[in-house]
């Protein structure tokens, strides 16, 4: 019990302060588009946080990833500029170490309308609103109030605490949480506090984004007595192979954390785009047509071996269908390679304490399950060999209009984070 009436002690004079801190990174724009981002503004918000309290960060480079021999580094993207931020607690090195990660960046605000600026950081009915609350700086905030509540409570832990807020987790990239495990930060277990509903994560799973593309070519034969030839019908039969797939996905036996998920690997068409029905655009016959599908993989599956095969298919159906002959369908991933799923198994140490802390704090046992998407925890896990969980706050709307977090989740958050540290640290 302890540890948890020690994390709601610590954590609760910190409450209006990490409210303004959060506010302050929601209003500061750190969007990562898909070939670079602007995060280092909103680092320079959590250093000053920092620095205001007597702790002192680093604040570093990634740009050395696109020079390292890791295959997962996505060299097509700039990292010039885009810094992580991280703090080391030092313990008396007799018990694990930790690590608190969490991405900073976000995704693009879209097309759609938000009822207050995606940058508003209104605080409204116990929820902070705006882009990046939810996925995930909210999380990145509970991160760092285990560390203050731990610096100012002059607290001695047996391993060591790493916090870090790294640059491009959208988008796949990955490369933020690469740059920090290249640069020699290791651990011995992790947590990531995306949003998770107050829910324990012990899976997350694989994804891959491909564009479809289907060019016919001279679209000027349009009014000017010429055939015209468009993929946009041709881009429904397209679609119909991606419907067969889903199907065909839909027969992969759930395992392991996703057992009795309804549709344990999704496949979803994010985008079909022939034309646009902009008014600044004529009447016109499209030439290109383009379906962009989003494919996700359990954590045990041979993520490569599906995605040869689903080429090998769209291959023969695009040689039986005279159309597709002629104008091939080209085969074009949007982020790189595929990003990997991972699994902590059921009886895991670092799991087993992380379910105590979070029972202890919350009066009740938290849901483990699995996460309905990929992240970087797949990377730390898998690749770095470093057993990684999420836990993260309660919100709605992540890559979506009015995005929100439940701030009293995110404190909730903080002070299971903190429990967790002080009881894994001192195993
Ligand atoms: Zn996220």
């Amino acid at each position: 019990m302890k540890n948890a009436t020690d994390a709601a002690r610590l954590i609760r004079p910190l409450r209006s302060s990490l409210r303004r801190l959060l506010q302050e990174l929601v209003r500061t724009n750190s969007v990562a588009v898909l070939a670079g981002g602007n995060e280092t503004p909103a680092q320079r918000v959590l250093q000053a946080f920092f620095r205001e309290r007597g702790i002192r960060p680093e604040l570093y480079e990634t740009a050395f990833i696109r020079d390292a021999k890791f295959p997962q580094v996505r060299r097509h993207k700039s990292y010039a500029g885009r810094k992580n931020l991280s703090v080391r607690v030092g313990g008396s090195g007799r018990g694990p170490s930790l690590l608190l990660n969490g991405h900073i960046d976000t995704v693009p605000p879209g097309n759609a309308r938000w009822t207050y600026s995606p940058w508003s950081g209104r605080f409204h009915q116990g929820r902070i609103l705006g882009l990046g609350s939810f996925d995930m700086k909210g999380g990145v905030v509970a991160n760092a109030a285990v560390i203050v509540a731990i610096h100012t409570g002059r607290i001695r832990l047996g391993g060591d605490l790493l916090f870090e807020s790294v640059v491009d987790e959208e988008w796949g990239g990955g490369g933020g949480t690469i740059a920090a495990r290249l640069r020699g930060d290791t651990v011995d277990a992790c947590v990531i506090p995306e949003g998770t509903q107050l829910e324990i994560y012990r899976a997350t799973r694989g994804g891959f984004v491909v564009d479809l593309v289907v060019d016919a070519g001279d679209s000027s034969a349009y009014f000017s007595g010429e055939e015209v030839v468009s993929p946009a019908m041709p881009l429904g039969r397209l679609l119909g192979w991606v419907a067969r797939i889903a199907k065909q996905r839909a027969r992969v036996k759930a395992k392991g954390a996703y057992r009795g998920f309804a549709d344990p690997v999704p496949v979803q068409v994010l985008a079909v785009e022939s034309n646009r029905l902009d008014p600044q655009v004529p009447l016109s016959v499209p030439s290109r047509g383009t379906v962009r599908v989003y494919l996700q993989f359990l954590p045990q599956e041979d993520v490569d071996g599906v995605i040869t095969n689903l080429r090998d298919d769209l291959k023969k159906f695009a040689a039986a269908d005279p159309f597709f002959r002629k104008y091939p369908v080209e085969w074009q991933p949007l982020i790189g390679g595929p990003l990997y799923g991972h699994e902590i198994p059921e009886d895991h140490p670092w799991l087993r304490c992380f379910e105590q802390s979070a029972r202890r704090v919350l009066g009740e046992p938290a849901v483990t399950t699995a996460a309905p998407y990929p992240c970087d925890a797949g990377l730390i896990h898998r690749d770095f060999g470093i057993p990684t969980l999420l836990f993260g706050p309660r919100g709605a709307g992540a890559h979506n209009p009015d995005e929100y977090v439940e701030f009293d989740s995110v404190i909730r958050t903080a002070e299971v984070l903190l429990a967790a540290a002080l009881a894994w640290t001192n195993t």
